[in-house]
């Protein structure tokens, strides 16, 4: 309990009183101390005074002992309470990341989050997929000992530091302390804040490296998501996505290419007399031609290309970008380079060859199944006309040309 001066005041007054009330008492008492003291040799006042001291001084030490106390927990409630804020901030930071479906989302939510959980508005992020990381968010080079260096850079040396093994206080390096993105036992990025950041105090560290893992859980997610929207797009044997995700592709590139005024081009082509393939060698063997024809467009056609297995063995493929005469020339190479494949099946070699149309959107058009149908038809004159042959849409929007104007 503690004594306050009220209640000492009190004390005192209570003392005080008392010895008015009952001084002739008193008075007695102490005669009759002085007289036992004479009679006994001893020295009782001087020992009151002492033992009233050591009291004073017991009781003051004790009243020290009791602030001190009630002063640390007082700290330990307030550090409690910036705990509790912390996590708060965390849980908070987790339910954004939760509703972000795409790295563009992540990065909007670290950059809102970022100064309350770094306490720095410089903080960086680097990710992405297989070791091809770039910087998402933040500077991309920072000053260092060493001079100028990417962050990028930075953060796969800073790795190469820690390996997989967990750092939740970060690793310090080149100026910067790198906080991996570590999930399901793989690197996804570097969360990175400047050394210098004077808000980061060893406690901020360990809340940072909690949020990295967080990121990095979430950007998993993220991957793991896109991933399986791929896989559902796309036909496990060619490698082509499936038509109705072409649909929606050429759709959005006749808008854009209305909007651009550069021309797109589609060409649709069909391998030929595949039937009598699997006739003669069986489906298998049909299947691993189909295989080669998917692997050799993926290879000869540039990435910006749409390539799309449009039904059994026809093909359909978008090039953003690309007038009617460039079109017409990778068809053709195309062409060339199917009747040239060599697939060994069962001690032999498969040759195929495919027919080719080709056809260009017209200024203004948005409706895809128009300028499809135009790359049908001219991929049937082409069979018409003997197979392993490429052929034009009649009516080709000739006025666009090779530079991409439409006049
Ligand atoms: P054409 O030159 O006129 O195109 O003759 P074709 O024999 O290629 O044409 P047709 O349409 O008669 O035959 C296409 C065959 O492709 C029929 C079908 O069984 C086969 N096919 C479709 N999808 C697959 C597949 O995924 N694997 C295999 N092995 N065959 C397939
Ligand atoms: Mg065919
Ligand atoms: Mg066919």
């Amino acid at each position: 309990m503690r004594v306050g001066r009220q209640e000492l005041l009190l004390i005192v007054g209570l003392i005080i009183a008392l010895s008015v009330a009952f001084s002739g008492q008193v008075a007695n008492v102490i005669q009759a101390a002085r007289d036992f003291e004479g009679a006994h040799r001893l020295g009782l006042l001087p020992g009151l005074v002492i033992a009233a001291v050591s009291l004073l001084v017991f009781l003051q030490g004790k009243r020290r002992q009791l602030q001190e106390r009630a002063t640390a927990v007082a700290g330990e409630a307030s550090k409690a309470q910036e705990r509790a804020h912390e996590l708060e901030r965390l849980v908070t930071f987790w339910q954004a990341l939760t509703q972000s479906f795409d790295l563009d989302a992540i990065r909007d939510v670290v950059q809102q989050y970022q100064p309350e959980i770094t306490g720095s508005h410089d903080g960086w992020v680097v990710t992405g997929t297989e070791g091809n990381w770039k910087c998402v968010l933040g500077p991309t080079t920072v000053q260092t000992g060493r001079g100028e260096m990417s962050v990028t850079d930075l953060a796969f040396e800073a790795l190469a530091q820690s390996g997989l093994s967990a750092k939740p206080d970060g690793i310090d390096h080149e100026g910067q302390v790198c906080f991996p993105m570590i999930a399901a036992g793989r690197s996804l990025g570097v969360l990175g804040v400047p050394a210098a950041a004077s808000s980061l105090t060893p406690a901020r560290r360990l809340i940072v490296g909690a949020a990295a893992a967080l990121l990095g859980v979430s950007v998993r997610s993220v991957y793991l998501l896109q991933e399986v929207r791929e896989s559902s797009l796309r036909d496990s044997l060619t490698g082509c996505v499936n038509r109705a995700y072409a649909m929606e592709v050429v759709a959005t590139e006749l808008m854009r290419a209305r909007r651009s005024h550069l021309p797109v081009a589609l060409i649709m082509f069909d391998v030929d007399r595949f039937k009598s393939i699997n006739d003669r060698y069986g489906h298998l063997c049909g299947d691993a031609v189909l295989a080669e024809v998917g692997a050799k467009m993926r290879a000869s056609l540039r990435s910006s290309d749409l390539k799309c297995r449009y039904g059994g063995e026809e093909f359909l493929i978008l090039l953003p970008e690309t007038p009617l005469d460039d079109a017409h020339r990778a068809a053709e190479t195309l062409r060339r380079e199917f009747s040239e494949l060599e697939i060994q099946w069962n001690g032999r070699v498969i040759r195929v060859t495919s027919s080719f149309g080709v056809a260009c959107a017209r200024p203004n058009e948005i409706d895809p199944t128009p300028v499809i149908a135009r790359a049908d038809e001219a991929l049937y004159r082409a069979k018409r006309a003997g197979r392993n042959c490429v052929r034009v849409a009649d009516d080709p929007p000739a006025v666009v040309t090779s530079t991409g104007h439409v006049a």
